[in-house]
């Protein structure tokens, strides 16, 4: 049967927060745009972000976005790119209240103004007292913002493939992107999707770990994508584990519970937080408290029967606080914990919750790889977005709410300059057969039943060798041998068995395909960790304890073919300001 085609000026794969903003501003602007996503789009991910979105509006303590910036390159741990850093933070602003123009229902405080709350590494006056930069919708701040995304998109007339799968990248051979194939999920029918711009926003990768506060969607598919289009993934060695996941499940109990004033203790009932940061404390960034938990754990100082956990308490905040502000976390307790938080104690440890590396790109949106020269260039048509790329804004740790902003500011920053490619590049490039071939042979591969291992239990092994490999601590040996481990797995898939025989179901193709991609994705950040021989924000080396800026103040370029490790520098000149330098850093 012939291949089914539809042509549109912009694809979008991926109708979280970055998608949906860049979609809107297109759509506004008259384009012709679709919108692919493999779950209904209010499911996306960014539905389930808790604790706010940054923003210096100094609503209930005095702030500036110089101070943000500040904030941020340091809780980059340096790495951060500082022009993207610059023009993200001065930017949150116009964007916070377009938000709310928009629609999103933000929580008030008594004058009217948007509520802000405390969150971790941030500071007034560049490292003083604790800020308040937090904007919030009570701890269902993602929740708001893209539910008013996607009533805003239908006003606005966006084109939705809702529950299609995009499976790869089509390409010519200079290496522009042509559009996407994508797969129809209830009927199993492959569709073209022909586009004189691509932009890739499909999310992070919790997934390649066993204990994740991501959604089981969350697989890298985009980063994965990327990879096979010869674009290489950006600093994929820091992966951030939140402190605070309900222990042995790894939900995620939003920040937001320590900046409404809980705190953690250990077995004994200490608040250990003191030792570990002595001013910040409990709201020190979020690989300094991770680091703090884990170490606690293991020198046995934790709580529970297995001393495998710490606890968060918020029982001092009181009913009303916990009410208004935390409904959400109150409840996931009830639910998954069968406790009431206002009075018992939340047990919780470190979860897999964010990648900070991604599919490189300019502050602009638009993909830059290495060509051939080695120098940078664009990928043309290309575009992504989102926790799937890599601006560089979070460097080596992100804080709280600034992935929220991020893929708010760069999703729309990606929109303007789509329409201005659009208006140098009116037309469609040729199509490349070859290459639509090559996606379609992919799908293809899953049309049958095969005898291996079950495409679930290699992805739980994955997952496992993720968890014991590459965690929160890591060493040389310990990690040579996980690189093995999923290199092994990774040459097992081919032979693989789709968990569910019959082929009228799509969603066993769709697990074996996210497979793929989650291997992919899997050995790019355990190979760039194995290479990156300092500790700097959440890549925490036991072997090499110090961050090493003689040697290691440079981004990891992780390319799939021959899977080999690059290294490009970090830009760290802001657009008008005085940059940052490295400083020793404390909190
Ligand atoms: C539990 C939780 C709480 C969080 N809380 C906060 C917070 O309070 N503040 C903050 O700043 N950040 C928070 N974060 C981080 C932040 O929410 C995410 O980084 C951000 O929402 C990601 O948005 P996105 O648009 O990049 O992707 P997502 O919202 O993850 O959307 C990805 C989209 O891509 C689509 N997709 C993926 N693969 C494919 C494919 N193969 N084919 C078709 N479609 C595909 C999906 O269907 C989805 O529509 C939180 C994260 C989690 C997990």
């Amino acid at each position: 049967m012939a291949l089914a085609r539809r042509r549109f000026d912009c694809l979008i794969l991926g109708a979280g927060g970055a998608g949906l903003n860049a979609a809107l501003r297109l759509s506004n602007a008259d384009l012709r745009v679709a919108v692919v996503s493999k779950v209904f789009p209010t499911r996306s991910h960014t539905v389930a972000a808790q604790g706010g979105v940054n923003a210096a509006l100094a609503n209930v303590l005095p702030d500036s976005w110089h101070w943000h910036m500040f904030d941020t390159v340091k809780g980059s741990d340096y790495l951060g790119d500082q022009d993207a850093i610059e023009f993200m933070c001065r930017e949150a602003i116009p964007t916070v209240y377009e938000l709310e123009h928009d629609g999103v229902p933000f929580s008030r405080l008594d004058n009217g103004k948007i509520y802000q709350r405390a969150f971790g590494g941030q500071s007034q006056n560049f490292g003083g007292a604790q800020a308040a930069r937090t904007c919030a919708a009570a701890d269902r701040t993602g929740h708001a913002i893209l539910h008013t995304l996607f009533q805003q998109n239908i006003r606005a007339k966006t084109h939705f493939f809702d529950e299609f799968f995009a499976v790869d990248l089509i390409r010519d051979d200079e290496g522009a992107i042509l559009g996407a194939l994508v797969l129809e999920i209830e009927t199993g029918e492959p569709v073209l999707i022909e586009a004189k711009t691509t932009l890739i926003a499909t999310g992070g990768c919790g997934q390649i770990f066993r204990t994740t506060s991501n959604a089981h969607i969350n697989t890298g598919d985009g980063m994965a994508m990327a990879l096979r289009a010869g674009v290489p993934l950006e600093d994929m060695e820091f992966f951030q584990f939140h402190p605070t996941g309900v222990a042995g499940k790894g939900m995620l109990i939003t920040e937001g519970c320590r900046g409404e004033g809980g705190f953690l203790v250990n077995g004994a009932g200490e608040r250990f937080m003191e030792r570990y940061a002595p001013n910040a404390k409990d709201l020190a960034s979020r690989d300094v408290v991770s680091r703090a938990i884990a170490t606690e754990v293991r020198e046995g100082r934790g709580a529970g029967p297995d001393k495998d956990y710490v606890l968060l308490k918020l029982s001092h905040l009181g009913a009303d606080i916990i009410g208004k502000r935390l409904p959400g976390i109150r409840e996931t307790c009830k639910t998954f914990l069968h406790i009431d938080p206002v009075d018992t104690p939340i047990p919780v440890f470190p979860t897999a919750h964010y990648v900070m590396g991604g599919i490189p790109t300019d502050r602009f949106g638009r993909v830059v790889a290495p060509s051939g020269t080695g120098a940078e260039e664009v990928v043309p048509g290309l575009y992504a977005a989102g926790e799937c790329a890599c601006v560089s804004v979070h460097g080596a740790n992100r804080l709280g709410g600034n992935s929220l902003l991020d893929i708010l500011v760069f999703g729309r920053a990606a929109g303007q300059d789509i329409i201005q490619f659009l208006k140098e590049h009116p037309h469609h490039r040729p199509m490349n057969e070859a290459s639509v071939d090559q996606a379609v042979a992919r799908l293809d591969r899953w049309d049958r039943k095969g005898d291996g291992p079950r495409v679930k239990d290699l992805r739980a092994e994955l997952t496992k060798v993720m968890e014991d490999h590459c965690g929160v601590y890591r060493v040389e040996d310990v990690m040579a041998e996980g690189v093995e481990r999923v290199r092994a797995i990774r040459a097992r898939i081919g032979e693989a068995r789709l968990t569910d025989h019959s082929r009228t179901f799509n969603t066993a193709r769709i697990e074996a395909l996210e497979l793929d991609n989650l291997a992919d994705v899997a050995l790019a950040t355990i190979a760039s960790a194995l290479h990156r021989q300092e500790s700097r924000g959440a890549h925490s080396r036991v072997d090499y304890p110090d961050r090493d800026d003689r040697n290691w103040l440079k981004h990891t370029l992780y390319q799939l073919d021959g899977d080999r490790v690059d290294y490009k520098p970090v830009r760290t000149k802001p657009l008008t300001v005085e940059s940052f330098p490295p400083k020793e850093r404390v909190y």
